[in-house]
């Protein structure tokens, strides 16, 4: 206290509040932040002198205790002031450009001592122990301990004043005696241990300051995510207000919360909605979209099982749900332009009750004719001479089905061995299987056996195995049969075929 009393602070500005006697100034300063009393310490050099005082340290560290983050304090390597600026003042501490930091993460280099901007930190550490160090060990020494590091840097500075010294060998000479290389010898393994003690010291209070930065962090991010989750919960009002389906915005909620004008860590006010609420309906009217037409067409199958099932008995293509929502008038019922009207079944059976059949049935018919031009497109272009003589979709379909287990599709009962052992017989002969001598598979097979170039009365099984169309079982779309294999199956076909109509 004698010591403080003694000091003079000397004011050349006239400012009263600071021609305080000491005593009552000291009071004063320890009850201030020290951020405070960092810029205090700024602003002239009087105060600078005072507050920079190593005697005056208890002022920063009772600055120090108040904080209500509980801040370790400085370790015996530190001077307060320097600590403070450390834990404090959120400024890159080379270019002193003002650092913005959420405390999401540490922003300190605990390790440095130092906060920088990006640019900065760059610059700052190296990844390298000079070689004319690393060289002075066989071991990789300097990987342990030697250097504090963040990782796998060191900061250029340590590195390069610890090289300095260490490598200085003034006494490389040749009249260096024995005595001298010891003792040179004794001073490195001083250097070297001085060197590791420093740095285990700092690690230590490093450890100390990242517990402490930690539990800010922690509890900032628990914070952020409270007040997002207020946002969210602001804009989920605001949206079912609007009018929207709870269940949509519950679907919506991933997209909503990762939404930039959501994912803001602040309250909505009425205000701020009035602003964002239109881009905001836009982004989400694009992303429910597929959500809800979907939906709808789900409800189109459930509404009308029947009419679409029963229709399609006597339909030549029978249509798939999709293609009945594409029909342009359903289309039309489905694609409301709004998204937050939920349609009810009641809904679809008012709109598309009645003209449903109608409409599948034409649907029907105009798909089968663009089926019909392509397919006789298709086959002008691989056949161009070629007559199409009748309807080309039959070409398409030249029916037979093979005697695995798939058959029994086609005959309730299946189908008898012995028709098998027959067949096998055909299949097996040798002589050459002149397609007009067996029964008709199917009326169409003459012409396309035409469109191969070939005689319908003349051609054999193994001619026709010989052009590139190949037969497939329509059933179970096994590989390629011979065309011996198809008339086969197909004899049996018709063969089981009568035997069932009597
Ligand atoms: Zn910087
Ligand atoms: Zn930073
Ligand atoms: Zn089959």
């Amino acid at each position: 206290m004698t010591r403080r009393t003694r000091q003079s602070l000397r004011l050349d500005n006239g400012n009263p509040f600071l021609d305080l006697p000491l005593d009552v100034l000291f009071e004063i300063f320890r009850r201030l932040d020290p951020l405070t009393l960092l810029y205090l310490a700024r602003t002239n050099k009087a105060l600078r002198g005072f507050l920079l005082d190593r005697h005056n340290a208890n002022i920063w560290r009772a600055s120090l205790r108040a904080v209500e983050s509980a801040p370790p304090l400085a370790p015996g390597c530190m001077d307060d002031p320097a600590w403070c600026r450390l834990l404090f003042e959120e400024v890159c501490h080379v270019c002193l450009e003002p650092l913005e930091h959420d405390y999401q993460s540490d922003p300190i280099w605990w390790e440095f001592a130092a906060r920088w901007c990006t640019d900065c930190s760059g610059r700052q550490t190296v990844k390298q122990i000079p070689a004319r160090l690393s060289a002075t060990h066989k071991t990789p020494i300097f990987a342990k301990g030697v250097f504090p590091a963040i990782n796998g840097a060191y900061l250029r500075k340590d590195v390069k004043d610890f090289t300095e010294k260490y490598c200085d060998d003034k006494s490389t000479t040749a009249s260096e005696s024995a005595s001298e290389a010891k003792t040179i010898k004794a001073g490195k393994a001083k250097l070297l241990r001085e060197r590791r003690a420093q740095t285990k010291a700092i690690n230590e209070y490093s450890t100390i300051g990242k517990l402490w930065m930690g539990r800010i962090v922690q509890a900032r991010i628990k914070e952020i995510k409270e007040l997002k989750a207020v946002r969210y919960a602001n804009v989920q009002t605001k949206l079912r207000e609007a009018g929207w389906p709870d269940y949509i915005v519950s679907w919506a909620r991933p997209f909503l919360e990762a939404h930039p004008l959501v994912t803001i860590p602040q309250a909505l006010s009425d205000e701020e909605w009035d602003e964002i609420a239109s881009e905001l309906t836009k982004d989400l009217e694009v992303h429910v979209k597929p959500k809800v037409l979907t939906d709808r067409v789900r409800l189109l199958g459930q509404t009308f099982p029947d009419p679409i099932t029963e229709n399609i008995q006597n339909l030549a293509i029978p249509p798939r749900l999709v293609d009945v929502a594409l029909i342009p008038d359903v289309r039309v019922v489905l694609e409301n332009p709004d998204l937050k009207l939920v349609l009810k079944k009641d809904d679809l059976e008012a709109a598309l009750k009645s003209q449903l059949p109608d409409l599948v049935a034409v649907w029907s018919v105009a798909f089968e004719e663009k089926l019909r031009k392509h397919i006789k497109a298709s086959l002008k272009t691989r056949f161009p001479d070629a007559d199409i003589i009748g309807d080309p979709l039959e070409y398409a379909a030249v029916v037979f089905t093979c005697y695995w287990g798939c058959c029994t599709g086609h005959f309730s009962s299946g189908k008898s061995k012995t028709c098998l052992r027959r067949s096998y017989d055909w299949q097996h002969s040798t002589k050459a299987f002149r397609l007009a001598d067996q029964p008709k598979m199917n009326g169409v097979v003459d012409n396309v056996i035409k469109l191969y170039g070939k005689d319908p009365q003349t051609a054999t099984c193994e001619e026709m195995d010989k052009i590139p169309g190949k037969l497939y079982c329509v059933k179970c779309k096994n590989s390629a049969w011979s065309w011996r294999e198809a008339v086969v199956c197909s004899s049996d076909f018709l063969f089981a075929q009568k035997m069932f109509s009597k």
